[in-house]
């Protein structure tokens, strides 16, 4: 019986892998990946490593977690040492806990190796801190993809006091979310970004207000994060200050 490593590749950019991850890959025997793991990451591998792609796509499973779990268990009873590669960490809405669950279960030998999760690396690369003191001493990350249908899991009005709140998954819903969250007493003027394909060389930022995205929400492809704050503001100051290598008057000078 081989061993298992859920292994986290990181928001896009190969350069935010861990050294545990590369070290891993380098030895793995088979690496099954997600759609949002960037390929350049499988030059990792060796020569003769099986890839197998079990990515989804959005609304169409190309493979059920079932199939995917089935696998898992297949290649850990011929191989070594099997990669199951995720983007950014394994264990956030990447389904990460329920193959955990489901090798211990089958009592499989895996390891957990986490990754740099697209919800705080993503916002970084755009310019947006997700604390700042005295503007956001809390954030939240939440999913999106539940906002709409019969599985309404998340209940918006529990974010109302959270200072920056982080969207995985809303590109489709954003519209929506953002007249959750109006509705749940969010400032509708509050700003928000949505980042695209973030940490590589097409990201894109989209800035708006809760009030705009609920009415019109603007074009915004995934993958992409929602964040939702004031500290959005800080990524105007970040772009300036890149643009123009010089600070505003009155910013950052302060301890
Ligand atoms: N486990 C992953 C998240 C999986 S959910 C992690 O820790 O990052 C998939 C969602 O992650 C996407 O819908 C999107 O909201 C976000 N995402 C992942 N990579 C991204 C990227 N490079 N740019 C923008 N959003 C990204």
């Amino acid at each position: 019986m081989g061993k298992v490593y859920l292994v986290g590749a990181g928001p896009g950019d190969p350069e935010l892998l861990t050294l545990k991850a590369v070290k891993i890959l380098k030895e793995a025997d088979v690496v099954l990946y997600d759609r949002l793991v960037n390929e350049e990451i499988l030059s990792f591998t060796k020569g003769d490593c099986i890839k197998v792609y079990v990515g989804k796509e959005e609304g169409r499973h190309t493979l059920p977690q079932e199939e995917i779990n089935r696998l898992l268990l297949r290649y850990a009873r011929l191989y070594d040492r099997v990669v199951r590669l995720k983007g950014g960490d394994p264990f956030i809405f990447g389904r990460g806990g329920e193959e955990a669950l489901f090798l211990a279960r089958h009592g499989i030998p895996f390891e957990v190796v986490p990754g740099v999760s697209s919800f705080h690396s993503v916002p970084a690369c755009a310019g947006i801190p997700l604390t700042l003191r005295g503007v956001s001493s809390s954030f939240a990350v939440v999913t999106g993809h539940e906002a709409n249908g019969k599985r309404k899991a998340v209940d918006w009005r529990s974010f109302k006091d959270v200072d920056t709140l982080v969207v995985l998954m809303g590109v489709r819903n954003r519209g929506k979310i953002a007249k959750e969250l109006i509705d749940a007493g969010r400032d509708p003027e509050e700003p928000v970004a949505f980042v695209e394909r973030g940490t590589t060389e097409d990201q894109r930022v989209v800035i708006s207000t809760l009030k705009e995205v609920a009415k019109d929400p603007p074009e915004v492809y995934p993958p992409a994060v929602m964040v939702v704050g004031r500290v959005v503001e800080v990524h105007h100051i970040v772009k300036d200050f890149l643009e123009n290598l010089k600070l505003p008057e009155g910013i950052g000078h302060g301890r």
